[in-house]
């Protein structure tokens, strides 16, 4: 509770409790700013370094947290007093990946909360350049700690979405709306789509009908080839193209994933957004049949980030119904929570000391 001091809740070991700690404010470059977090997002890359293994690039301790918005309080004068969204990845921008327009793959990129301190803090150091300005319409619309979750949860899908060429009147087909499914839909259906969501849970697919999809299909208990028939069944009743399907593999499953590719026809795409381990068979072959193409997206390049805002401040997108807010100081709480699947919503953490 002191002034100038930095509170972070921080990873010490794998599946130990956070710990609270307290750090004088860090000296900053001049390409550095200090952020006064508002909200931090708990992703589920999160509970992989903190449950399932997956090991951090900074040593422990370390905060983690890549979902963040907040207030840029020091550092850079251009940016002092700014309310900003921090990018999940925040590339060099002087590498040839950066220069050719892939900076989300940027070979340089650092992430909060993997490279470096994150954002279950009070505050939280980054590289100024690429972060994302939250325009006082937005902050009139929402509370800036909700917004933290287009750091991460929004964008991906974003970025996919424009990568597979989606527009007007094109039939999407969502496989798996978790929390990344769910937005995809959304913007798929802000961009004039047709959407059909695909997945093994009645729930999450009630929550896509309610947000405007319009078809739901429950594969559970379906083998491959009477959910194509169905599929083909949904297309006709939506009026939509026997071709050019945009199929969007969203579950990280191999089921999800074989499915998709036995969706492909005719000058079709399918793009792969979850992701697994698993490996599975297929005839690529037929990618030269249908003239299909099947492509890969990691991210959002940082240079998205401000047409979704734009989106969320033209009331197109809405994201309060998705978001689920909890003091900082329960982060241990909502840890053990998340990993039972106890919530519905994208937990955003916010801090509640000084
Ligand atoms: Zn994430
Ligand atoms: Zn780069």
């Amino acid at each position: 509770m002191s002034e100038n001091k930095i509170s972070s809740w921080k990873m010490i070991e794998p599946k130990e409790e956070f710990k609270l700690i307290e750090s004088a404010f860090p000296e900053l470059n001049e390409s550095e700013v200090l952020v006064k977090v508002a909200g931090c997002g708990v992703c589920h890359t999160d509970l992989s370094f903190w449950y399932y293994g997956v090991k951090t690039k900074h040593e422990l301790p370390l905060t983690l947290g890549h979902e963040i918005s907040g207030t840029v309080i020091a550092g850079d004068n251009n940016w002092v007093g700014k309310n900003v969204i921090i990018p999940a990845v925040l590339p060099c921008g002087e590498c040839e990946l950066c220069k050719k327009g892939r900076s989300n793959i940027c070979q340089k990129q650092l992430m909060p909360g993997n490279d470096f301190d994150g954002g279950f803090a009070t505050h939280i150091k980054v590289p100024s350049r690429f972060l994302c300005p939250v325009p006082d319409e937005v902050i009139k619309k929402y509370p800036l700690e909700q917004l933290a979750v287009i750091a991460d949860a929004v964008t991906t899908p974003y970025q996919v979405i424009k990568k597979a060429e989606l527009k007007e009147n094109d039939f999407a087909i969502i496989i798996g709306v978790g929390g990344i499914g769910t937005y995809g839909s959304l913007l798929s259906k802000i961009i004039g789509a047709k959407v059909l969501a695909l997945d093994i849970s009645d729930e999450k697919l009630a929550t896509a009908k309610q947000n405007g999809v319009d078809s739901t299909l429950n594969i559970k208990e379906l083998d491959i080839k009477s959910i194509k028939s169905k599929v083909r069944e949904i297309a006709q009743e939506l009026g939509v193209s026997p071709y050019r399907w945009k199929i969007f593999e969203m579950s990280g499953t191999k089921a999800g994933q074989e499915l998709g590719f036995a969706l492909l026809g005719f000058a079709s795409t399918l793009s792969i957004v979850g992701f697994t381990m698993d490996k599975l068979e297929v005839r690529l072959s037929n990618l030269m049949a249908f003239d299909a193409k099947l492509i890969g997206t990691w991210g959002c390049k940082p240079e998205l980030y401000p047409e979704v805002v734009d989106l969320v401040a033209k009331d197109k997108l809405k994201i309060d119904q998705f978001v689920e807010t909890f003091p900082l100081s329960k982060i241990n709480e909502v840890f053990k929570n998340t990993l039972e699947h106890k919530y519905k919503k994208r937990s955003v953490l916010v801090p509640d000391y000084e």
